[in-house]
């Protein structure tokens, strides 16, 4: 971010009660005013948070309970600039006191194990909580293993930085330790993955570092997939911004890695090549969080199936489970997609409660991704419910020879976009 756009990121961060609804949902809101029970939503991110202010705000009745490991929430969203250094990790970083505000009793605690027959969950701390409806946004887990030596401690030499914190703290030191002339290398994993643009938006912030402070130095993406999200608006934006530092290799032109050695920070891939790297972004192959998986809520590619009207488990009644852990039909898995599917579950659960009808779901998702300073894209689309499954009805992605003032005003709109979301989960 320039520190134009880091003054507007500020700026809007600062304003207030800009909040816009995602969902697109409009319904008489007095039929569900009489909703009673209790609801517990585990898992206080873009899903989680967003379902419980949602659910207590439709249904004020009704007795919220949300249980989040952490005692704050840092977004991924943003955090590529963390790593390139415009932003520091407190500005992305939220608390929960709005939400206790909003009347939702929040409970930090790991939960341990769930039991959909006996309606209830287990905490690490020893209590248990009981619950009429369950709500769970946990997010995801890696696939460890899926590359050879890709093991949990590959993280320290190669971090992923693909769950805000720590990670992304260590690997922008490993890029602001790097020498002028070195190679970042970036390995993408096969779809499908959290945030799909997000490793193109990474190279881009680590390459705008790069440019004004380590010139000579090159990114090398090395993808396990034959294309990539936004391609075509990234490439342009990559040509235009850093001339050839950002390289990006496909699976079938030796992308496609195999197995990585930490101790020579060298990747390799099936054809026999090996490439050594100063700074190496290993983002591993991934599924649903290890809480759904334990509980038996997977299916055999690792994800959660559910009724994509409501997002009722296939496998558990009363079991909701959204966000990154869910199969979703070709919504990608983003904060926002997670955001859009917590509006049509809470409103599932309270109309389901009050016992009314279901207000039919619309579901949308838009996804920016920044490129270099007052240069960012984008992607939109909506999505209906169809015999059973979310269909894309509309959308759009940014055009290749769009003017410089369309990617200018891209970049204000990320911000205003991250200030809306992050007011709608956490007041
Ligand atoms: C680099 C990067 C950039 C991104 N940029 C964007 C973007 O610009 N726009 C966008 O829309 N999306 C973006 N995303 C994607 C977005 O972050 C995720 O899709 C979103 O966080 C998924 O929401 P979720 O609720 O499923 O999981 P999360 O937001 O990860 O929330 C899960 C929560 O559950 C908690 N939890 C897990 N297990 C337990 C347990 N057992 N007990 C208690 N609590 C538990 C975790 O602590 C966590 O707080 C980005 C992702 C990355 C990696």
């Amino acid at each position: 971010m320039t520190a134009y756009d880091r003054r507007d990121f500020l700026k809007v961060m600062g304003a207030a009660g800009m909040v816009t609804g995602l969902g697109g949902l409009m319904w008489p809101l007095e039929a569900f005013a009489g909703a009673s029970g209790k609801v517990v939503v585990v898992g206080g991110g873009f899903g989680g948070a967003t379902c419980a202010r949602y659910l207590k705000r439709w249904g004020p009745k009704l007795d919220v309970t949300l249980v989040e490991r952490d005692s704050s929430f840092i977004t991924c969203p943003f955090s590529n600039e963390v790593i390139s250094g415009e932003l520091e990790i407190s500005e992305i970083t939220h608390g929960y006191d709005g939400l206790a505000g909003a009347g939702i009793k929040v409970v930090h605690d790991e939960v341990s194990g769930i039991d959909p027959g006996g309606k209830s969950i287990k905490l690490k701390g020893g209590s248990s909580l009981k619950y009429d409806k369950l709500v769970l946004s946990p997010g995801i887990d890696f696939r460890w293993g899926s590359i050879e030596n890709d093991q949990i401690a590959t993280q320290e030499a190669m971090p992923h930085a693909w769950k805000a914190g720590a990670q992304t703290l260590l690997l922008r030191k490993q890029l602001h330790a790097m020498k002028d002339g070195g190679t970042v290398i970036i390995v993408p994993p096969k779809k499908p993955f959290r945030c799909p643009p997000g490793p193109y938006e990474r190279a881009s912030m680590m390459a705008s570092y790069l440019k004004t402070n380590k010139p000579k130095s090159k990114i090398l993406i090395l993808d396990a997939n034959p294309s990539h999200s936004k391609q075509a608006a990234f490439h342009e934006g990559w040509a235009s911004q850093y001339g050839n530092m950002i390289e990006w290799v496909k699976d079938s032109d030796g992308g496609d890695i195999n197995s990585v050695d930490p101790a020579s920070m060298t990747v390799s891939n099936d054809f026999g090549d090996t490439y050594k790297g100063d700074v190496i972004n290993l983002i591993p192959y991934q599924k649903a969080s290890l809480l759904v998986a334990n509980a038996g809520l997977t299916n055999k590619d690792g994800w959660c199936d559910v009724d994509m009207g409501s997002f009722e488990s296939k496998i558990a009644k009363d079991v909701y489970i959204i966000g990154d852990a869910c199969v979703a039909g070709p919504m990608p898995k983003s904060g926002h997609s997670s955001a859009s599917q917590a509006k049509n579950c809470a409103a599932a659960i309270v109309s389901g409660l009050a016992g009314s009808e279901a207000p039919e779901p619309t579901y949308n998702n838009t996804c920016y991704s920044q490129i270099g300073p007052k240069y960012a894209i984008s992607v939109v689309a909506v999505y209906r419910l169809k015999d059973g499954e979310i269909v894309k009805v509309s959308g759009g992605v940014s055009k290749v020879g769009n003017k410089s003032r369309v990617h200018k005003n891209e970049s204000k709109y990320r911000v205003g976009w991250y200030k809306s979301i992050t007011a709608d989960m956490f007041g």
